[in-house]
């Protein structure tokens, strides 16, 4: 069992004009197993605090607390988050030339567990996870993420979950540019990780579309850096017939 606990958390990023601050007191608790979809409008800040959760030199806290199981995840490098149990998956998957899907997976296996997978059931594993993402074989010897379409990137993405085992996903707009099929296969793929791992899952995301596939828990409606409203599976179905000019128009 596994809890992530952000508390009042604040973030800037350093602009041409100065500290901007993105997020404006952040509260979210996380548990294994559950799933907590995030949704806002454009430019509410939901990247940022995906971001921040990981550990992107480009934010800077400002104050509160990301505790996972009671461990200051803020004072973690990078790969110690990694190694912890916090996977993300980027909105916008950076490219990695050089190196490819299949050296990169066994690579990030090796140090999240520190020792390197046995190469028999590991060759097996990502077999299995790849055909089960409906992903060509010959994808394993590409470069990660060079030249990828939109869908490949996400499956790419959700590839390396499946693989990691991570404890806690975040899962930055993972729908994104994703046609009806690929989105079941994506989707299927995050279903297949929270029942054979108690995976807790934070599902950022700007469509509801997505949660047809997903089923949170837990609904949480991200307005300019914090939590406008908080309820369970009944908002997202509020969010998909009234949009966010609510919560827009409330602000202003
Ligand atoms: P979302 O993912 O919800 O669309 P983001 O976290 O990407 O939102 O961005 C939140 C806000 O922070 C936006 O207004 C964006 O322009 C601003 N922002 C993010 N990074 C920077 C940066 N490096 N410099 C200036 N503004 C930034
Ligand atoms: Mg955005
Ligand atoms: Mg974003």
């Amino acid at each position: 069992m596994t809890t992530l606990e952000i508390k009042d958390l604040h973030v800037s990023v350093d602009t041409e004009h100065g500290e901007k601050e993105i997020l404006k007191g952040v509260n979210l608790t996380i548990r294994s197993g559950e799933t907590h979809a995030i949704m806002g409008p454009n430019g509410s800040g939901k990247s940022t605090l995906a971001y921040s959760i990981a550990g992107h030199p480009k934010y800077t806290i400002t104050s509160g607390e990301v505790l996972l199981d009671g461990e200051n995840v803020l004072d973690m490098e990078v790969d110690e988050r990694a190694r912890a149990g916090i996977f993300l998956a980027m909105q916008y998957p950076v490219e990695v030339p050089g190196v490819t899907v299949s050296n990169f997976l066994r690579t990030a296996k090796t140090a999240i567990d520190g020792e390197a997978p046995k190469l028999r059931t590991w060759v097996k594993d990502v077999k299995s996870a790849m055909e089960n993402l409906r992903m060509d074989p010959a994808f394993a010897e590409r470069n990660v993420n060079e030249g990828f379409s939109g869908g490949e990137k996400k499956r790419h993405e959700i590839l390396q979950m499946e693989l990691l085992q991570p404890k806690i996903a975040v899962l930055d707009e993972t729908d994104s540019g994703l046609d009806v099929d690929a989105l079941r296969i994506v989707s299927e793929g995050v279903n297949r990780a929270k029942e054979t791992s108690e995976v807790g899952v934070l599902l950022i995301t700007h469509y509801t579309r997505i949660l047809n596939y997903i089923k949170p828990d837990f609904v949480h409606v991200f307005v300019d850096g914090k939590v406008a409203e908080e309820g369970g599976p009944e908002l997202a179905e509020r969010l998909e017939a009234e949009g966010y000019d609510r919560y827009l128009t409330a602000k202003a």
